[in-house]
């Protein structure tokens, strides 16, 4: 199986759906302009679903993330995703394990 079921699903409450943006927050890379899309900072089969589960996301305006998906390089990706996942590890108690067997990967 690819996709094991992760044993402890405390966090399973706080899903949500994808939410829309609201316009009240600044965009996570620019920090001048309104976020309006989100974007899961862990791409590939079946890591969508986690990504939103965890809000392993960050909330960008147009331009950046037109600018991450044509421009920004992997290094340049990176210190948003080790951002983001530390941040994520200091709210939610997800073990560095836990983490890394439902995103395949640390970035810390
Ligand atoms: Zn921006
Ligand atoms: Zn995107």
């Amino acid at each position: 199986m690819i996709f094991p079921k992760p044993k402890h699903r405390k966090q399973r409450s706080q899903h949500k759906s994808n939410p829309m943006l609201d316009g009240s927050e600044l965009c996570e890379i620019c920090h001048i302009a309104t976020a309006v899309e989100t974007h899961e900072l862990r791409s590939g089969k079946g890591y969508r679903l986690i990504c939103q589960e965890l809000s392993f996301q960050l909330k960008l305006c147009k331009t950046c993330h037109d600018n991450w998906h044509l421009r920004m390089t992997k290094v340049e990706k990176k210190p948003y995703r080790a951002m983001k996942q530390k941040e994520i590890i200091e709210r939610t108690a997800v073990s560095k394990a836990e983490w890394i067997e439902r995103l395949g990967e640390s970035w810390l």
